[in-house]
């Protein structure tokens, strides 16, 4: 069966990055300084037996006249409405800020299938935020490092379930 994931969270936390290593090509720009991507890209996925469409959501970072919160919630919307599952991605190095809490809210009263990535886990570093992420109320968050690439059977292990 085919799915879309759409990989939602607020800027840096890795989301392009996660998005490239799941197609497998640099679709989605990843930068340190905001501002680089925007709005909603697509791609096909491959991950373990599963096939999927995935879409990075960017366009935070763009300085506009609109409140970011808005812009969040206008983004965070659209995506979840177009996948079957969304991946709420955090920074498991910075722990859960009241950002994520307005993404978590969103994706409550949305109703979503939500699978919580506590990313740039490598190391030990990632450990508090990783376990703060249980308090998000969103099911068993799982470890990513979306850079070197750790953590993808974890992310396979979550969707399975689901799709
Ligand atoms: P986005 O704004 O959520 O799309 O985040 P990006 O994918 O552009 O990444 C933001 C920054 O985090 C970049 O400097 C990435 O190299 C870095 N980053 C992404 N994933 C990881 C990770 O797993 N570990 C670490 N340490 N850094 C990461
Ligand atoms: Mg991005």
């Amino acid at each position: 069966m085919s799915f879309t994931l759409a990989i939602v969270g607020r800027p840096n936390v890795g989301k392009s990055t996660l998005f490239n290593r799941l197609v497998g090509r640099k679709l989605a720009l990843v930068d340190d300084q905001p501002g680089v991507t925007r709005d909603l890209r697509e791609g096909q996925a491959r991950l373990g037996p599963l096939k999927f469409t995935v879409i990075d959501s960017a366009g935070l970072e763009e300085a506009t006249d609109d409140s970011l919160q808005g812009r969040m919630r206008r983004l965070t919307e659209r995506a979840v409405e177009q996948a079957d599952v969304c991946l709420f991605v955090i920074d498991a190095r910075q722990g859960v800020t009241a950002t994520d809490e307005v993404f978590a809210d969103i994706l409550r009263k949305k109703n979503a299938h939500v699978i919580v990535a506590a990313n740039k886990a490598e190391g030990r570093a990632g450990e508090g935020g990783y376990l703060e992420a249980f308090s998000l109320g969103l099911g068993e968050p799982i470890r990513l490092s979306a850079e070197h690439g750790e953590g993808m059977e974890d992310l396979l292990s979550a969707l399975l379930p689901i799709v």
